[in-house]
């Protein structure tokens, strides 16, 4: 077996290809959701640029190399994401994190090497990007109680149902879905996953506006999709086990981070100060209270994060540690956001176009939502903690222990009718 480079020679190697190949990144500044969003037009060129990483040896770095990684560790991985984070990198928006962070990751543990060494390399190349169709319009929280089905005939499996909330999808080239295959099992155990061509013959994907002007969501069509079974990801029922390793990267586990301590409480919130004196507020005594408020947060925020970042780096997959990060930034986001709206004022509410500074306050309170709600509410995060972590009971369920059919036969929406499609 050769010998694994050290990540010092591997730290100075990708420096110097760094340094001789990509554009340093000018704007530093984290893209706004909603205003920064990706266009078609920007998509070959960010393509491209995936495919140069790729070819040079710096993309999918921990994965294995027999599809197309670099065989590598996750200290290989972070020293390079150290070395690039000056460098104008592919920006494939929110689709590039449900790509590389969250269904690549989750097909490499679960999805047959056939399945792997047709898709995988593509995924690395840039030309496979992927959004994740599991939330349905009668399925989110109770995700195992999702009523889009697959029905094998022959190779295939025909895929009918309707997916929502699914992120990206708009640009994506695949969509990795959950559906029902088994209605006389239990409802979590007769889930399975496929991947599913975003112009598959069936497959209708509408965009939905979202209130910071954004359409980054799709929600799907299927109607008689047909998918061979070749791209089934994990085991025929076995999807609930697919589905937790999804949800933990989904919630930040795994990802390569230094767990560096933060130096001291920071800057006192520079962002709330500069607004306080652009609105002439920073006298105010209840804006002075905000801004001390927002520091204390930001501190025990980052923290909060040093000491997740340290435990994942021992158990990478731990749902239970992600589950606190995501249940933090869901916490925190709409509370930091609101600060910014009381300190601003109506000043926060209008501002001259372009001025990109002025309508940030607004932008981050319509976005503060996201962390809350997106891959599992506050409440859920909660729910998993108490039962999964602190082992308090679990709370009380009707429709655990019965074959799914019978949940779904007598299922009723507000108004006493049949809520959800029988097998
Ligand atoms: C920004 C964003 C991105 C997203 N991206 C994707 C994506 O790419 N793909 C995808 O498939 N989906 C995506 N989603 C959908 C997301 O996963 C769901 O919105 C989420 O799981 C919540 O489901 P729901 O919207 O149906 O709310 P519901 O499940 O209807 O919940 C409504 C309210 O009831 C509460 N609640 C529900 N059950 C319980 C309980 N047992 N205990 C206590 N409280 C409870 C919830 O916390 C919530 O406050 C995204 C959502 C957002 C906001």
């Amino acid at each position: 077996m050769s010998e694994m480079i050290s990540v010092e020679e591997f730290r100075e190697r990708a420096r110097d290809w760094l340094a001789a190949n990509l554009e340093p990144r000018v704007e530093m500044k984290p893209r706004l959701r909603g205003v920064d969003n990706l266009s078609a037009e920007q998509l070959p060129a960010e393509r491209a640029l995936q495919r140069q990483i790729w070819e040079a040896g710096y993309a999918g770095i921990s994965w294995p190399a027999e599809y197309g990684g670099q065989g590598l560790s996750g200290a290989h991985e972070t020293a390079f994401a150290g070395e690039a984070a000056g460098y104008r990198m592919p920006d494939f928006g929110v689709l590039g994190g449900t790509t590389f962070l969250v269904c690549a990751p989750t097909m490499l543990a679960h999805a047959s090497p056939e399945f792997l060494a047709r898709h995988v390399p593509r995924i690395l190349a840039g030309e496979e990007l992927i959004a994740q169709f599991f939330s349905e319009p009668g399925a989110g929280s109770d995700l195992a109680g999702l009523t889009t089905r697959a029905d094998r005939d022959g190779d295939d499996w025909m895929l009918n149902g309707s997916k929502v909330w699914s992120s990206g999808a708009a640009h994506a080239d695949w969509g990795m879905c959950l559906a029902r295959t088994n209605w006389d099992a239990r409802k979590h155990r007769g889930l399975t996953w496929f991947a599913v061509p975003c112009d598959a013959p069936g497959l209708r994907m509408d965009p939905i506006m979202e209130i910071n002007g954004d359409d980054e969501f799709c929600q799907e069509f299927l109607d008689d999709v047909r998918v061979p079974d070749a791209d089934r990801i994990g085991d025929v029922d076995a999807g609930w086990s697919v589905t937790q390793t999804m949800l933990a990267y989904e919630r930040g586990a795994g990802r390569p981070s230094e767990a560096r301590p933060p130096a001291g409480p920071g800057a006192l919130a520079p962002d709330l100060v500069a607004l306080a004196r652009r609105v002439d507020r920073a006298g105010d005594p209840e804006v002075r209270q905000l801004i001390a408020q927002a520091h204390i947060d930001d501190h025990a925020r980052a923290q909060l994060g040093y000491r997740l970042t340290r435990l994942m780096q021992g158990d990478g997959m731990n749902a239970g540690i992600a589950a606190y990060g995501k249940l933090a930034r869901g916490t925190f986001d709409p509370l930091r956001a609101r600060m910014a709206l009381e300190i601003g004022g109506a000043a926060a509410l209008v501002w001259d176009e372009g001025d990109r500074e002025a309508m940030e306050p607004s932008i981050h309170y319509l976005n503060s939502r996201v962390f809350a709600i997106a891959g599992g509410t506050n409440e859920v995060q909660r729910n998993g903690i108490g039962e999964r972590v602190l082992g308090l009971p679990r709370e009380p369920a009707f429709d655990l222990d019965r074959p799914f059919r019978e949940v779904a036969r007598e299922g009723s929406d507000w108004a006493g009718k049949p809520g959800r499609r029988e097998s």
